[in-house]
């Protein structure tokens, strides 16, 4: 019998549809929240995903939301809080990944993961910023691995995640002391699509000997959602040492 430890609280998950964001979804309607699952495309693991949620006997609702747009990102904060009622936390998981030699990387492709993966979640928490102070709320982003170190061929999206741990840090200064900002930097994360090699790869360099799961990131979302509230500023990897 899971401990509802977020019963009666509201909570909004970027990307929350599939992969890493339905785990997060559904870690949190497990301990209890009302889950407001967004998504841009993936309407129907949307659907799944909220009905997963009732299933577990909480409220979901399912919103499509661009967080490259103000707009969209406004109409949707209000539309949970109407929803709702409240809203007590923000999950900024939404994002792109990029690959391409550095020196190959177009205008284009850097101001789009810009866009998504640090400008959406300034965006999300800003707007959400005054329903998060009424209640003592808090923010969860999730950084990256990619976001400490160096990967070379990735450099527009290393440098998109270390702009969002920093912004994790600004925001923890900045909207204390009423709401707490704190972030989850994953390491490799396994799915079924997955590139078998290089997760064996991956696997073989970790010193816990195995990749990431999708729930191992949602635990660690947990520990930030329902844990003191005093820790804020964070950057928690989940990455089996792999960054050591
Ligand atoms: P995905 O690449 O599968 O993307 C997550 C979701 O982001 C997508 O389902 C998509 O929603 C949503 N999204 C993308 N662009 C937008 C947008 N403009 N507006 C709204 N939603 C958008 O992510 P993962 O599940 O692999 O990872 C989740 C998080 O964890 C990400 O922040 C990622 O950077 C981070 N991470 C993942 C790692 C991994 O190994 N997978 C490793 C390190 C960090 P839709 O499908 O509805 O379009």
């Amino acid at each position: 019998m899971p401990i509802h430890l977020l019963r009666g609280k509201s909570v909004l998950v970027t990307g929350g549809a599939r992969r890493i964001g339905r785990a997060i979804s559904l870690a949190l309607g497990n301990a209890g929240a009302d889950v407001a699952v967004i998504y841009r495309t993936s309407q129907a693991e949307a659907d799944q995903t909220a009905h997963e949620v009732e299933s577990l006997g909480c409220r979901a609702l399912t919103l499509q939301c661009d967080v490259r747009s103000e707009d969209s990102v406004r109409k949707t904060i209000a539309a949970t809080v109407s929803h709702f009622g409240r809203l007590d936390m923000v999950v900024n998981n939404a994002a792109i990944f990029g690959s391409a030699p550095l020196e190959s990387i177009s205008l284009e492709q850097w101001d789009a993961v810009f866009e998504t993966n640090a400008r959406g979640p300034f965006l999300v928490a800003r707007e959400a910023l005054t329903h998060l102070r009424a209640v003592h709320g808090r923010i969860i982003n999730i950084g990256s691995l990619g976001g400490m170190h160096a990967w070379a061929g990735h450099a527009h999206y290393c440098a998109s995640k270390a702009a969002l741990h920093m912004l994790t840090q600004t925001m923890a200064k900045a909207f204390a002391p009423e709401v707490s900002v704190n972030c989850v930097a994953p390491g490799w994360i396994e799915f079924q699509e997955s590139d078998g090699e290089q997760s064996q790869r991956l696997a073989a360099k970790t010193p816990m000997k195995r990749n990431g799961t999708a729930e191992d990131v949602a635990q660690a979302v947990l520990f930030f959602a329902a844990g003191a509230s005093f820790v804020t500023g964070q950057i928690l990897s989940v990455d089996g040492g792999l960054g050591l």
